[in-house]
């Protein structure tokens, strides 16, 4: 099944549903990314920090797709931030995928004590005018420094990749998203499985068949996010890909949005980097 796509405030298209790849060992990278390609998917988001943009790359040529009929995001790591370092730091990243363009690179972390996001957020401009990124974006960015960016630099990100899960909703966030024309994208979508066994995802489970991770991640399609859960077990691939022949109610999204703690599984973007 092939996930419905969305639309970029640039135009271009971005599958709603990809696999993520952290944590994905470097050499078995090829291998998943090459069986998630044949089941369906179409984006494979990684890093640079992520160590296996070779793998990333080697997979995608070896699924046979053509380069356009895959999405490909990187991201620029902590340490590469500011202009000219910048600049290196994606050709390296095109470098090690072996190709000379991504679909989407996104500022991995504002890293507000560094305070370099406004000059690397310049480079990327540059980049995509040379055709190195197609689209720009940005990761972990929370109001303050998407109000920032905008103002300073009038070019907004096409795409916020934020943590979201049944845990953690974002409502305010998400909000912003919508107001500014930016796409959600949700990191750790299934909360490290703290929700699996809530009662609102329980019982759709029942009534659909589906499991506790597929409710989770329809919940996500039925937000408007795009969202990119990690397998590397082929049969966990081609159960997150399933997520397109069913529906959550209108009464069962209000009782997934009881669930909200406000409780992150990963760092905060305030202080982290
Ligand atoms: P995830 O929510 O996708 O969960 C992955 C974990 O859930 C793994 O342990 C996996 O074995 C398990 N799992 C996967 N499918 C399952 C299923 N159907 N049933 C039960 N368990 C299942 O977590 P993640 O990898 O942290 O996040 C997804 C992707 O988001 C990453 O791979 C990466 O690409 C991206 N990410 C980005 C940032 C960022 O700062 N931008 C941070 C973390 C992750």
């Amino acid at each position: 099944m092939t996930p419905t796509r969305l639309r970029l405030n640039d135009g271009h298209m971005i599958p709603q549903l990809g696999l993520g790849i952290w944590q994905v060992p470097a050499e078995t990278t090829a291998t998943t990314v090459a069986t998630a390609l044949g089941m369906g998917y179409r984006l494979i988001d990684g890093a640079a920090i992520y160590g296996n943009e070779v793998g990333q790359g080697e997979g995608i040529r070896q699924s046979g797709l053509s380069r356009d009929e895959v999405f490909v995001t990187t991201k620029v790591w902590n340490d590469a931030q500011g202009h000219d370092s910048t600049l290196r730091a994606v050709e390296e990243s095109l470098k090690r995928l072996g190709m000379d363009r991504v679909d989407l690179c996104l500022i991995h972390w504002p890293c507000p004590a560094r305070d370099r996001y406004l000059e690397t957020w310049r480079a990327f401009v540059q980049l995509r005018d040379e055709g190195r990124i197609r689209s720009i974006g940005v990761s972990n960015f929370q109001p303050s420094h998407l109000e920032r960016l905008v103002g300073e630099t009038g070019v907004i990100p096409v795409l916020n990749q934020i943590e979201l899960n049944p845990r953690l909703q974002q409502s305010e966030l998400r909000a912003l998203h919508d107001r500014m024309g930016i796409v959600t994208q949700s990191w750790t979508p299934l909360g490290q499985g703290n929700s699996f066994t809530a009662a609102p995802v329980q019982a759709v489970a029942a009534r659909t068949g589906k499991s506790p991770a597929q409710v989770i991640l329809r919940w996500h399609v039925q937000l408007g996010a795009s969202v990119i859960p990690r397998s590397t077990r082929k049969a966990g691939l081609a159960e997150n890909l399933d997520v397109f022949d069913f529906a959550l109610t209108e009464g069962e999204m209000a009782a997934m949005a009881t669930l909200d703690e406000g409780v992150r599984c990963g760092p905060d973007p305030m202080t982290f980097g």
